[in-house]
């Protein structure tokens, strides 16, 4: 403890430097680590306050080992900050790490923050040759890979082990990227599972949790080991621990664009999870041996700031942090084909950063998804209404936030796991839930005093809240039906279950599930499982068997709402028009119109354990969902203005005009 102690009064502060770490002069051009050359190795690191760099040169990655040291060169100061070294070799395959000197105290090794491949548990980083980790067809990969608007993105969000790494899943490479490139993988019942699950449900974009390189898991040792991977320590690298090999530098790189590629020709996009707004720790990360303090926010004290519940928090706003957030997003996007990003904690980066990362990726790539947690879990330090919190998305420009009024509305407080909502019969959500429903965005007829969280619409278009009622965060919507409903049964939480992910998809917004939640898994009650075993955060497939009326549910409920332009709506205005709530008077009941392209929809949510009457406007109308049971292809027809919804239960209809 003292050492570190000792350690920390050697960085130097403000004070101590002739320039303000805000005004570290910052290159334009974008930084590499490293050139392979005919005949010469070039190495670069940014550290402008600092009074020596060199870099330590290893040999290659070769049977199983990490090369020895070959050499330590000292590195020269140029302009803006950086240092370089060029050496009369190509020195592809190399290992190296760089070292920076502050006060004359030499920092430990670090690979950099923009090591593109690194060894074992990410030490230590390689001069590789990317286009070596290529997999056949790569490069017209991009090509078949068409985006869609961003109203029929369909994201469902998966950890790797908790979808593969159970052995009633039927595959051969549990909790590995390569895992979704296996085909043909079923349950012990022989019902579909992986890849094939997830084309039946109809999802269009897979979300990965965490899949970048982070800390927690040790990747040199065999055995179950869990972590959500929510402490980065290589920003641009995929994590070991997915691949076969992770001590093998070109290994993790290749399988995880098999991966991609694979998902591409299935038709899938893929999503990263970032996490820029914190690192693992603070004194032994890459941002902090290699410009010490610069990376952070401070409070008034001097100490780190901690707005993400961490330990520490990055400071966006910062020309090189901000450089660095926009070169990784953009890394991803050209090196892995990455078609979207969630952002941890977006509350704690600046709105500027956003929309900057936005304005680049579509300079890139248009279509990509961006949409981030419209929070943080303590107070950043830089001036509320400069962050990308939940109440400044209208700010954003093609950036989306999480919907916790529809998902508290529906399930229950955030804050207390035993507090049910609108799912189990506890009156006064409804506005809520209705502020959900169409997007975020300002609508005459919700009376947003009553809403959960927000007194004012949030969005300009709908296109910018992420409808949901469960993620990997807090309970799963499984147990927490278990947790909040007075008689619980299996059927009873079917039926819920159903309800809930009905208002999830006839809605406008952009629709999220959670892994498993479409065939009822459970979490055994566990509310924060980011490190628990795999006997709770696996997804036990059987479930499938037992829940395939469920999961036949949300595959209609799916294939309805991308059939129907009326769950397509974006504007605000279009919105207000369209879409009219019906006056039901009761708790707990729901009904909505929405009428687009000469259809009109209906839908009632009826959370009542009694059947409701509701008054509908009169026509012919085709039933798609009805008592538990949908069917994009229509369950009957039925001429009526007066419809009754059975209990716990939705009823959507439509007309023609
Ligand atoms: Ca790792």
């Amino acid at each position: 403890m003292s050492l570190v102690l000792f350690s920390s009064l050697m960085i130097p502060l403000k004070s101590q430097n002739p320039l303000a770490l805000e005004d570290y002069p910052v290159p334009v051009a974008p930084i590499n680590e490293y050139v392979l050359g005919n005949g010469y190795t070039t190495f670069q690191l940014w550290a402008p306050a600092a009074d020596s760099v060199k870099v330590n040169i290893y040999g290659a990655y070769k049977n199983g080992r990490a090369g020895e040291l070959m050499t330590t060169e000292l590195m020269q100061k140029g302009e803006d900050g950086l240092w370089t070294y060029t050496s009369d070799r190509n020195l592809e395959n190399a290992g190296y790490t760089f070292q920076t000197s502050y006060h004359g105290r030499w920092n430990e090794e670090t690979p950099g923050i923009f090591a593109k491949a690194v060894g074992l548990n990410g030490r230590r980083a390689y001069c590789v040759d990317l286009r070596t980790t290529d997999p056949e067809g790569w490069s017209t990969d991009e090509l078949t890979n068409k985006m869609v608007p961003f109203s029929y993105n369909i994201i469902y969000e998966m950890h790797f082990r908790d979808f593969s790494a159970d052995e009633s899943a039927g595959i051969k490479n549990q909790g590995k990227y390569l895992s979704l490139t296996e085909e043909k993988t079923h349950n012990k019942e022989g019902l579909s599972t992986g890849l094939q699950h997830l084309r039946e449900l109809g999802v269009t974009h897979i979300h990965l949790l965490p899949s970048f390189d982070y800390a927690s898991v040790d990747e040199g040792k065999r055995g179950p080991q869990y972590n959500w991977g929510y402490d980065p320590l290589n920003y641009n690298v995929p994590e070991g621990s997915y691949s076969t090999d992770a001590a093998d530098p070109l290994c993790r790189i290749r399988e995880f664009k098999q991966m991609v590629k694979h998902l591409h020709q299935a038709g899938f996009k893929v999503v990263l999870d970032v996490v820029y707004n914190h690192t693992f720790d603070v004194n032994g990360s890459n941002f902090q041996l290699t410009v010490p303090d610069y990376f952070y926010r401070h409070n008034a004290d001097g100490s780190f700031a901690n707005g993400s519940g961490c330990g520490n928090e990055t400071a966006s706003e910062r020309p090189m942090m901000r450089k660095f957030m926009i070169e990784s997003v953009l890394y991803w996007l050209k090196e892995y084909h990455i078609d979207g990003f969630r952002f941890d904690l977006m509350g704690i980066h600046d709105i500027e950063t956003m929309n900057e990362i936005r304005r680049a990726v579509d300079a890139v790539k248009p279509g990509v998804l961006i949409y981030g947690e419209g929070w943080a879990a303590g107070s950043p330090q830089l001036p509320e209404f400069r962050l990308a919190m939940k109440a400044n998305v209208g700010q954003l420009n093609g950036v989306a936030a999480f919907g916790d009024e529809l998902r508290d509305g529906l399930r229950g407080p955030w804050d207390n796991d035993a507090n049910g909502a609108f799912l189990v019969g506890v009156p006064g959500n409804e506005e809520s839930i209705k502020f959900g429903l169409v997007g975020a965005v300002p609508h005459p007829e919700i009376d947003l005093t009553k809403v959960n969280y927000s007194k004012k619409a949030w969005a300009t278009k709908a296109t910018q809240m992420i409808s949901y009622v469960s993620c990997h965060d807090d309970m799963c919507l499984a147990d927490r039906l278990k947790a909040t409903m007075k008689e619980s049964s299996v059927e009873k939480q079917e039926r819920l279950a159903k309800l809930a992910e009905t208002a999830v998809f006839m809605g406008q917004g952009i629709p999220f599930i959670f892994a498993g939640d479409e065939i009822l898994r459970d979490k055994k009650g566990v509310h924060n499982s980011y490190n628990s075993p795999d006997s709770i955060n696996c997804i036990p497939w059987g479930c499938k068997t037992a829940h395939k009326d469920l999961f036949d549910y949300v595959c209609q409920l799916i294939k309805i709402r991308q059939q129907h332009v009326a769950f397509h709506l974006v504007n605000a205005k279009d919105i207000a028009d369209k879409m009219h709530f019906i006056p039901t008077k009761q708790h707990n009941l729901i009904a909505y119109t929405i009428e687009d392209s000469g259809e009109r929809l209906v839908v009632v949510l009826n959370a009542n354990t009694k059947a409701k009457m509701v008054q509908v406007p009169k026509a012919d109308y085709q039933i798609l969902i009805k008592d538990g049971k949908a069917s994009a292809d229509g369950l009957g027809i039925v001429t009526t203005g007066r419809v009754k919804v059975e209990p716990q239960s939705a009823l959507v209809m439509v007309a023609r005009q």
